[in-house]
């Protein structure tokens, strides 16, 4: 049998969005809560995805961008393995951390932002990933600056972890490609908001 949500004006908005940046169209969820049931994280999200995927059904932008749910999803795809409507809902967690960013949304939880930026930063500053900068980085940024910070020595005695960073040859390259990936994304972003406003028939 097919199942199909429909709404209209502003409340479809979100979820044409979503499926512009996605191709994921969440009107074919039927809210059967298979996802939920498998999802590891559940018991530390705020809504587990089938509640999730529900407010951008309804429109509720404010909601869905309020739950911790999207960054704290490991991205491990059982969710979209269990769908009996093959819905990408891992792709959807991470387009939704997408749009929180590019919208400037406040972020319901901190960390992961912190997390993401310092790693992002130390690779295209070196081309490759530096652990000890990145990890200084983090505990400052995070507010944390203790975290962790017994083990470093150890690993750096073990020769786990590098005491200088090793600079990658390609690295202009690499910041080329930031350059681009940014410039890419805020269009695709505008392009994405565009779409979804067009065609909630606004
Ligand atoms: S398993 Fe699929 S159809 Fe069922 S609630 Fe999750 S996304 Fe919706
Ligand atoms: S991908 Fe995310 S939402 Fe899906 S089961 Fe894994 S942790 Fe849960």
């Amino acid at each position: 049998m097919k199942y199909e949500i429909r709404l209209s004006g502003d409340e479809v908005r979100l979820m044409q969005e979503v499926k512009a940046r996605s191709g994921v169209d969440l009107a074919r969820c039927y809210q059967c809560g298979e996802c939920t049931a498998g999802c590891p994280m559940t018991p530390e999200m705020d809504a587990g995805p089938t509640k999730t995927l529900r407010l951008i059904q309804l429109g509720m932008e404010k909601a869905l961008f309020d739950l911790n749910t999207p960054w704290l999803c490991a991205s491990c795809e059982t969710c979209t393995a269990r769908c009996p409507n093959d819905i990408d809902i891992a792709l959807v967690m991470d387009i939704v951390r997408q749009m929180a960013r590019l919208k400037g949304k406040k972020l319901p939880i901190k960390e992961p932002r912190v997390f993401q930026d310092v790693f992002l930063k130390s690779v295209e500053n070196h081309g490759r990933l530096y652990e000890p900068g990145m990890i200084a980085f983090y505990n400052l940024h995070s507010g944390d600056l203790f975290h962790d910070v017994a083990l470093g020595p150890k690993m750096l005695l073990k020769g786990k972890l590098p005491l200088l960073p090793h600079t990658s040859k390609n690295r202009e390259k690499l910041r080329e490609i930031f350059r681009k990936a940014e410039a890419f994304e805020k269009e695709a972003g505008k392009k994405a908001s565009q779409e979804g406003h067009d065609e909630s028939g606004h």
